[in-house]
């Protein structure tokens, strides 16, 4: 099959690629709006947020790359990209990538890969059997060595083409993911046959370790001289590869330790993976008006995330980042390169929880003794003796943002941690579930080892072509999609990449903000194998937002709904009001300045309406819990702000907390009050309040079918929208899946997650329709904070090798196997590959929370914790362009305020 028939294109046809041109900051300003704001006892003055800068597009043209640098994290999940962020005390350099995407990582027959077989996905653009390296799924040992089995990578292409290439890594350089560029083998831990394939393989550079792979063979061969024989410098010590760096080597293999490097807290590495990254670029770069194609990986992401070693894992991701900050400072200096970072799979299940949210695990478990105790007792029976990983592990929160944060580059986000707040923190890092530990590594080893996870990983693009690159949603597709790129200075038929805005510069008259609730990627990943498609995951544009408050790491519903809504960070558990000056005071909601600009206003929510998140968009009070006072805030909105007469829409639940009392206050006022949904259109003469159930909204599943009394998200939305939108001067409507995170809570590891979802996603679906129609409309789908969900497979889980806590194994877990729908997948070319699932097949998903988590509730049922991993966020329509990338929470709501005071 050709490369393109899976984008939908006719063999042969002109690529065609969709490209973001980079937003460049201009320095024009909108004035300040100045509408009078009558202060009520029950409202302080609202304090206005500066608006911010308006970004001038820049359109442009580009051709493909000649210069293709992929970084690899091995097992680097969004996990250890926030506590590496976190630890630095700024953003990483791989989240000053102007484009970010996320990507399935499941291997041909299983949903949770390999690193082989996902290097493989990455290096040839098809997917593999578990842990074969390039080469056509179910190729035995016997068949390995006929071409006829292999799978073309990308390095093969460069070559092809004229280009030069380049492999580093901090493992063994014949280790899973380096082997999958350079050899075709059927499984990953042949070791000598792989590093005789690669020195083969003609690729140009090499850097890393494993010499004895090479020179001290059981067949006795010596490679390297060899290698030597066909032009290679062969370097075992960094000496040698300066004096190779020095005399320019055209062919230079540098193996710098036996087997593998030690770990980069060891200070022991030959080279820094940065110095290599350097070395490498400068080799292929002297003298090449041609290409080159390099790959740079962090090996031991993996290793200390299978450890359970969060610190371990930091230090490792914060190593790969410098050398991406190597490789992004080359690309400064030229036009022609694409860099790009991404995964092969997430490891451990990583999550970034707090001190407050462990203190509490860990004295219900007895301390930490007992938790590790416990922790041994929870994983397996063999494990009693064995030695427990650390039941939390602290990092301390980089000092450098603590207190002033500045800007770095053209980075889109600030870290400015409250006044001292967050000095004495300490971030604590904890792992999704050690509930899986591999039988082979306790017997071998005595040590725990966790499992690979199904979560997607994301991707950061810069450079030519990087918003195609950022926009593939499998890892497959993104291999096919670089070596695309390789092929296009080849074709006869190339076209100039165009370089286009995704959804227009104007600005929207309409704006539709989505919140799912604790929705994080985890969750969504598990929503997306389980539906076989999500809509948001079809958006054009992606990011990742931090979601920090002023006093802690981890924050709640409150305080990120107000960083969304206000643009101002805040303190935990604050509705509608940020510290200013020391003092906490009210500020301006996108909502309230979009009202009194004469648009129309909507709030829909599964939750109450006076709950954190719709509350935060109207109301002004220190303490979200107190639900009755911020119904106050919306009786009072016509008096409050002048020229409003309230929000226009609001469906949600919540009677009880307003009362009879208000309720015929309203109606006396004209407002249409209704408590039950007729499924008639909305009136659109006066405002309208559905409050439709006492308390939250039932469950999805309920709001679903013919029988619901109460409808769907969706039909909520598409009701709240057909009446915003029926007079034409413009609209802002937020809408939260607020139960999702009630789910999460309830440590739900089956249907009743998903179910939440995929109701939140149904709303997006019926926001982009009315969007796609309208052409006027930006969407926004986010969510204001992740919880520790993971998600693992059954073959992973109940394989010989791995089984480990599930009841099914004899262990404490109940773990329900949840279908995945294989056939409606994006990218499912062998999920329904019996022969090769053997006792594994089907495929079907297992979700699993911390283990702290879960160990403390067998003995009090206790509610599951937020987790600070960065969130996904998703945009379509006019400037959506401007929300992609890396953002701290605050921007994207003054991205929102900037909206609503531009209103004409
Ligand atoms: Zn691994
Ligand atoms: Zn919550």
């Amino acid at each position: 099959m050709r490369v393109s028939d899976w984008y939908g294109l006719p063999a042969g046809s002109p690529l065609r690629f969709v490209v973001l041109s980079v937003l460049l900051l201009s320095g024009g300003i909108i004035s300040g709006c100045s509408r009078p704001q009558p202060a009520t006892e029950a409202a302080p003055a609202v304090v206005q947020e500066t608006p911010g800068r308006v970004e001038a597009p820049t359109a442009q043209t580009t051709e493909a790359p000649k210069r293709i640098i992929l970084f690899i994290g091995d097992g680097m999940g969004v996990g250890a990209i926030t506590a590496a962020t976190y630890a630095k005390g700024e953003p990483l350099h791989m989240l000053g990538m102007p484009h970010v995407g996320f990507n399935t990582t499941h291997e041909h027959e299983f949903v949770v890969a390999d690193s082989a077989a996902s290097a493989t996905a990455l290096a040839t653009g098809h997917k593999t059997h578990f842990e074969a390296v390039s080469v056509k799924p179910g190729t035995l040992k016997s068949q390995e060595e006929d071409s006829a089995n292999h799978l073309e990578t990308i390095v093969q292409t460069a070559h092809a083409a004229g280009w030069r290439t380049g492999l580093v890594a901090t493992s063994r350089i014949n280790h899973a993911t380096p082997a999958a560029f350079a050899a075709h083998r059927s499984n990953r831990n042949d070791y000598e046959d792989i590093a005789h394939d690669m020195s083969l393989s003609q690729i140009d550079v090499m850097l890393g370790a494993g010499s004895k792979f090479f020179e001290k063979r059981s067949d006795g061969r010596d490679l390297f001289a060899a290698m030597g024989e066909r032009g290679y410098t062969v370097a075992r010590s960094a000496e040698d590869v300066q004096l190779a760096r020095k005399q320019k080597a055209r062919k230079l293999v540098g193996l710098m330790h036996d087997s593998d490097m030690p770990s980069a807290q060891s200070g022991e590495r030959a080279m820094s993976l940065s110095q290599m990254t350097t070395t490498a670029i400068e080799l292929l770069d002297n003298d090449n008006s041609e290409g080159f194609f390099l790959m740079v990986e962090g090996s031991q992401i993996d290793w200390f995330g299978h450890d359970l070693d969060g610190v371990g894992v930091v230090a490792e991701t914060l190593d790969m980042d410098e050398a991406v900050g190597a490789a992004l400072a080359y690309a400064r200096t030229r036009d022609d390169t694409l860099v790009v970072v991404t995964a092969d799979h997430e490891t451990g299940g990583m999550s970034v929880l707090d001190p407050e949210y462990m203190s509490r695990y860990l004295l219900v478990l007895g301390g930490q003794g007992a938790a590790e105790k416990s922790v041994a007792l929870a994983s397996h029976p063999d494990a009693k003796s064995r030695p427990s990983p650390s039941p939390a592990q602290h990092i301390t929160l980089g000092s450098l943002n603590v207190g002033e944060s500045t800007r770095e580059g053209a980075m889109g986000a600030q870290f400015a941690f409250g006044p001292q707040e967050l000095k004495d923190r300490r971030l604590t890092t904890d792992f999704g579930y050690l509930s899986v530990a591999s039988r082979p590594h306790w017997q071998q080893a005595g040590a725990f080892s966790a499992s690979h996870t199904a979560v997607m990983v994301p991707v950061f693009a810069q450079g030519p072509a990087a918003a195609s690159v950022a926009s593939v949603i499998d890892n497959a597709d993104l291999g096919a999609r670089l070596i695309e790129l390789v092929q296009w200075h080849g074709r006869a038929d190339r076209q100039p990449i165009e370089a286009g805005i995704v959804g227009g510069v104007e600005r929207p008259q309409n704006v539709i903000v989505l919140i799912g609730d604790g929705l994080g990627l985890s969750s969504l990943t598990a929503a997306l194998y389980v539906r076989g498609h999500l809509e948001m995951l079809a958006m054009p544009v992606k990011g990742l937002v931090a979601t920090h408050g002023t006093d802690r790491v981890v924050n709640d519903s409150a305080a990120t709904a107000t960083a969304l809504a206000t643009g101002r960070r805040t303190r935990s558990g604050v509705v509608g009001m940020a510290p200013i000056d020391g003092e906490l005071r009210s500020v301006e909601t996108v909502l309230e300045r979009a009202g009194a600009r004469g648009l129309r206003t909507g709030l829909v929510t599964t939750t109450t309406l006076t709950h954190a998140t719709p509350a935060s968009f109207y109301a002004h009070h220190p303490d979200r819990k107190a639900e009755k006072a911020i119904a106050e805030f919306y009786m009072d909105m016509p008096q409050r702000i002048s020229g409003y007469g309230g929000i226009d829409v609001a469906i949600a639940g919540g009677s009880e907390i307003f009362g009879e009392k208000r309720l015929a206050q309203l109606r006396e006022r004209g407002v249409h009050v209704a408590l039950e949904w007729s499924g008639e259109p909305l009136a659109t003469d006066a405002p309208t309040l559905h409050l439709l159930a006492a308390g939250g909204l039932p469950a999805a599943a309920q709001r679903h079918g013919v029988q619901a009394s109460v409808p769907s998200l969706a039909r909520m939305t598409d009701a709240a929208i057909t009446s915003l939108s029926a007079r034409q001067q413009g609209f802002f409507l937020m809408v939260e899946g607020g139960q999702i995170d009630w789910a999460l809570h309830g440590l739900n590891r089956g249907q009743e997650l998903i179910d939440e979802i995929v109701d939140f996603d149904e709303a997006v679906a019926a926001a982009l329709e009315f969007a796609r129609k309208d052409g006027n409309t930006l969407v926004i789908v986010t969510s204001d904070h992740d919880h520790t969900i993971s998600v693992l497979d059954n073959h992973y889980i109940f394989s010989e090798g791995h089984c480990g806590a599930a009841k099914q194994c004899g262990g404490h877990y109940e773990m329900a196997v949840l279908p995945v729908a294989t056939s409606k997948l994006h990218r499912n070319e062998g999920l329904n590959d019996l022969k090769l699932q053997g006792d594994f097949g089907p495929p079907g998903l297992l979700l699993q929370y911390s283990w702290a988590v879960l160990a403390a509730n067998e003995r009090v049922r206790m509610a599951g914790p937020h987790a600070a991993n960065f969130v996904p966020l998703f945009a379509y329509g006019p400037w959506a362009a401007r929300f992609g990338g890396f953002h701290d929470q605050p921007d994207v709501g003054k991205l929102l305020m900037e909206w609503a005071s531009s209103a004409p």
